[in-house]
């Protein structure tokens, strides 16, 4: 049987690694957007399962093919939820990392640990073709507090100052292997091959 080919609605090179992976056992080949000469979709949502089914379509109508898109970040309860949709750009259009976690710290100056809660969000979007009225949507959610200072060198992102009490490491500091299991992201994707069964 010919395996069938899945859009990924991201040009992320770890994400797409990670999904033609999962995806092989289901006889589901899955490439990139960019190679079918596919820009990103407007994030014009105002929330992750919004941004989601956007990129999603958005994939579906350029390549009439099934698509996958995800949408992630992360909510700071301190902060009313922010930087939540807005994790990648916190610092403003085309922030870094550094700079995105220089602002979360400054924010949360003098608040204590109890005031630190916070949480990882991802949301899986599988849609079989543009007009899916029932797109496959898997949430997952990873608690942990945000620390005072940066601790670890992997990663990307906030997991720096992403802390798990529960593991007594940051983000940062977990095996690659390790966090894609238990992460939003890992917990999300597991939901979606079970719903894909
Ligand atoms: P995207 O959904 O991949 O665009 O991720 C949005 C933003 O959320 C990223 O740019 C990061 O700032 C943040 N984010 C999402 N997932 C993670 C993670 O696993 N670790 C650290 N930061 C993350």
């Amino acid at each position: 049987m010919s395996a069938q080919t899945i859009v990924l609605a991201s040009n992320n090179a770890g994400k797409l690694k990670e999904f033609q992976q999962l995806l092989a056992d289901k006889n589901m080949a899955v490439i990139a957007q960019r190679e079918l000469g596919i820009s990103d979709a407007e994030e014009t949502g105002l929330s992750f399962v919004e941004n989601a089914i956007l990129k999603a379509r958005h994939a579906c109508e350029h390549s009439g093919m099934a698509a996958i898109a995800d949408d992630s970040g992360l909510e700071v309860d301190a902060l009313n939820g922010a930087p939540g949709i807005y994790s990648a750009r916190f610092s403003g259009e085309g922030a870094s990392d550094a700079s995105n976690n220089d602002l979360l710290l400054q924010k949360l100056a003098g608040k204590t640990e109890a005031e630190r809660s916070a949480r990882f969000h991802c949301v899986l979007v599988y849609m079989r073709q543009a007009l899916d009225p029932t797109p496959i949507i898997c949430h997952a959610s990873w608690e942990g507090l945000i620390l005072q200072a940066p601790r670890g060198e992997q990663g990307f992102g906030y997991d720096p100052l992403f802390w798990l009490p529960e593991r007594q490491q940051s983000s940062a500091e977990l095996d690659r292997a390790l966090k894609n299991r238990i992460s939003h992201r890992g917990q999300a994707m597991a939901k979606l091959l079970q719903a894909l069964s």
